[in-house]
């Protein structure tokens, strides 16, 4: 989420500390502490008094949830890590960087090369491809996190994704 806020605002990762979106004053430590900080500040600046809302505790809350139960299978946690913060970028700017998931991507085939789901997914990426450039019904974006899923998981699940 962090990263998110940093590459939607256009703040350089490596130059700044967190600080509140409202009054500019950089956060200490203690309010940077997932759920508990937001809690007991009532998800409000401690600075400026600005209400923040509840997402991140929200968006915390579903990652420790998430991470958690996927944990035991770290291919499956990466996964989930790069599609919530592609899908917190797309909620924020409706556009993503799927360009993240290319290497992922080139991954999942090099592991996944002579199997059968594989040649299933070659053909639904023709597919995507026909719906991104010539229906215009998908976005190209669209393109890099369905192949991802169409890798790791069932052709079903695939299907129910769409
Ligand atoms: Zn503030």
């Amino acid at each position: 989420m962090c990263l998110n806020d940093h590459l939607t605002h256009k703040i350089p990762l490596t130059t700044q500390r967190s600080f509140c979106w409202h009054c500019g004053h950089v956060l200490a430590w203690f309010d940077l502490i997932p759920i508990v900080s937001a809690l007991l500040t009532k998800s409000r600046c401690r600075y400026c008094q600005h209400h923040y809302g509840y997402t991140y505790v929200l968006f915390e809350c579903l990652g420790g949830i998430i991470g958690t139960w996927l944990f035991p299978d770290p291919e499956l946690w990466l996964i989930a890590l790069c599609l919530f913060f592609l899908a917190l970028e797309d909620w924020d700017q409706q556009t993503i960087h799927a360009n993240l998931l290319c290497p992922w991507l080139a991954y999942l085939v090099w592991t996944r090369w002579e199997t059968p789901q594989l040649l299933v997914v070659g053909m639904f990426a023709l597919i995507c491809l026909w719906l991104i450039y010539v229906r215009h019904a998908l976005g190209s974006g669209d393109f890099h996190v369905l192949m991802v899923i169409g890798l790791v998981s069932s052709p079903m699940i695939l299907a129910l994704t769409l």
